[in-house]
């Protein structure tokens, strides 16, 4: 054995994974003829964060799990762990929650590790729920709240919640099924990168605002980017970054949710509610309502702001397995289909649009930049 603590022989791979090139990538195949489907999604954004707060509806307790921004996913364990203790001080042991979207998941479930039985009232499930269009990336800092309305105690909020989520989805990591992975991901450019100034965000009661920025506050959570050097890397571009972010395979993690679920004693019913005095129809005392966007029309709550996305699904290739952004596009590879989003030139990009109808042109106009990201570039004319 050697200092390391590795023999000889295992020092010699861990030295060729460190020190060698990274291998060839095998290209996406981005062409509009596979594409197989277009898919919108409305990020329901609050200036203010998430909102987590109780309300007497009905004659129930009802508490408030909604507007998680673009940020669901990747907030939803730990803001369950915040919402929770709010329901345990009423003394409930069997509770409702509305909603089988990613926060009404990991709600439900974190509620029974608690020791409570849940039942999940719901008008749509996977695959029909707006978090099954979400992109599937660990992305905590993106359009969680506005500048001017986060107050210091939300910032901290949001960390623990960032914190505890990424704990909790290690925990899915291997998997069968691979629900949550990690995957290397690739900024590419013609130009060199340059940090992008703060967006201004044209607000619809008037005035300006800009998206609060927390990257910092958690960057320990994901390994550095490394600048590649031409030659390192297959792509024809000049600039390119490599670093890893966690995927979340949004199907496999679905089905691993509702199976935990239904496991621990779970029980979905489907309902819509059309008013917040339909609440009285729910047989539990104790509500906790993770509608989502939903809770805009449900609760008439103007503070949910929607935030289009759209994405173009190619079939997915089975050697494709990384990440890309390239002019203002990105693309994800995951097990169910190869996602090809446009990200508009800046933040604004979607907000306060809810238009939930899918622009294929758009979609195939994103589709012909991810192709210009694999395409060689013509070799310099000689001199
Ligand atoms: C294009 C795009 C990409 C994204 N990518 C990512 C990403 O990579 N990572 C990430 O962390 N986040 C991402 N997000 C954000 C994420 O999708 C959302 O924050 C998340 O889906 C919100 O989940 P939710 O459970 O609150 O809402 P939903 O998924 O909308 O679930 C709401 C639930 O409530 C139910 N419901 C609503 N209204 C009623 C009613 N009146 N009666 C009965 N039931 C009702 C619905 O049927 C559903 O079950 C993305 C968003 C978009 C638009």
């Amino acid at each position: 054995m050697t200092t390391l603590g590795l023999a000889a022989s295992g020092q010699a791979a861990l030295a060729q994974t460190l020190f060698s090139p990274p291998p060839a990538l095998m290209p996406v195949a981005a062409r509009t003829d596979r594409m197989f489907r277009v898919t919108v999604c409305l990020r329901p954004f609050r200036a203010a964060g998430p909102r987590i707060e109780i309300e007497p509806i009905a004659g129930k307790t009802v508490l408030h799990h909604y507007g998680h921004g673009g940020s669901g996913w990747s907030l939803s364990w730990g803001s369950a762990m915040e919402a929770l203790p709010l329901v345990m001080q009423t003394g409930a042991r069997e509770i409702a929650v509305v909603g089988a979207g990613a926060i009404g998941m990991t709600t439900a479930i974190t509620a029974q590790r608690m020791g409570l039985k849940v039942t999940i009232y719901a008008k749509d499930r996977f695959p029909d729920v707006r978090s099954a269009r979400a992109t599937g990336t660990w992305s905590p800092y993106s359009r969680v709240a506005m500048e001017s309305a986060a107050t210091e105690a939300f910032a901290t909020r949001w960390e623990r919640m960032t914190r505890r989520t990424f704990t909790v989805h290690q925990s899915f990591l291997g998997l069968a099924g691979t629900p949550v992975e990690w995957v290397d991901q690739y900024a590419l450019s013609d130009t060199p990168f340059e940090k992008r100034p703060k967006t201004v965000i044209a607000m619809p009661g008037g005035g300006n605002d800009s998206f609060v920025d927390y990257k910092d506050r958690v960057s320990d959570l994901v390994p550095r980017q490394d600048d590649l050097t031409s030659g390192s890397h297959p792509f024809p571009v000049s600039f390119a970054r490599r670093t890893s972010t966690m995927r979340f395979n949004v199907a496999d993690l679905f089905h691993q949710l509702e199976s935990d679920f239904l496991l621990a004693g779970g029980r979905f019913v489907p309902m819509e509610f059309k008013a917040p005095a339909d609440f009285a129809r729910i047989r539990e005392k104790v509500i906790v309502n993770c509608t989502g966007y939903g809770a805009r029309a449900l609760m008439k709550d103007e503070s949910v702001i929607p935030v289009r996305g759209q994405i173009a699904w190619l079939l997915p290739q089975s050697q494709v397995d990384y990440g890309i952004q390239y002019d203002h596009v990105s693309l994800l590879a995951r097990r169910d289909g190869i996602l090809v989003q446009a990200l508009g030139a800046d933040e604004s990009f979607g907000f306060n649009d809810p238009n939930e109808e899918p622009d294929h042109a758009a979609a195939r106009a994103s589709i012909e930049v991810v192709a210009r990201a694999f395409r060689p570039r013509p070799a310099a004319a000689a001199l």
